[in-house]
């Protein structure tokens, strides 16, 4: 965990809000491969960050919901955000997360670290996809 990533738009200091911190210094259910749930895994382009995003559910709700991240500070902070606003949650309300919303939790991202609420929702958007995937094939 909390390895820098080198993409020029992270990682200048001093940018990040106490929650940003508080949440990359104690990241939430992070693990993302060992609660037996689906998994995605998606990287953002602009500075390689990947995120891991698993979870499992339960009588139509997320009964566990995991992230591991690889990246710059406000991408672990994301995932973590992410990971707790998923918890017993539906997939139906889970469509609702917005990277505006995980930028909110954290303090209100500026600009040049808001690619790390996007990349969690695109990690969420994979994740439904899959779930929705699954759902019909069963
Ligand atoms: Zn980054």
């Amino acid at each position: 965990m909390g390895i820098a990533c080198s993409g020029l738009n992270c990682d200048t200091e001093g940018m990040y809000s106490p929650e940003v911190l508080n949440h990359f210094k104690n990241p939430h259910h992070t693990g993302a491969q060992e609660n037996g749930g689906t998994v995605v895994e998606v990287t953002n382009p602009v500075c390689g960050d990947t995120l891991s995003l698993s979870a499992r559910i339960d009588a139509g709700r997320i009964a566990d919901a995991q992230f591991l991240a690889k990246g710059c500070v406000t991408s672990i902070a994301c995932g973590s955000v992410l990971a707790d606003l998923m918890q017993g949650k539906t997939p139906a309300e889970l469509v609702k997360i917005t990277p505006e919303q995980i930028s909110k939790e954290l303090g209100g991202l500026p600009s040049a670290t808001f690619h790390g609420a996007q990349l969690a929702c695109d990690a969420l958007a994979a994740l439904l996809d899959k779930l929705s995937a699954k759902a019909i094939s069963a």
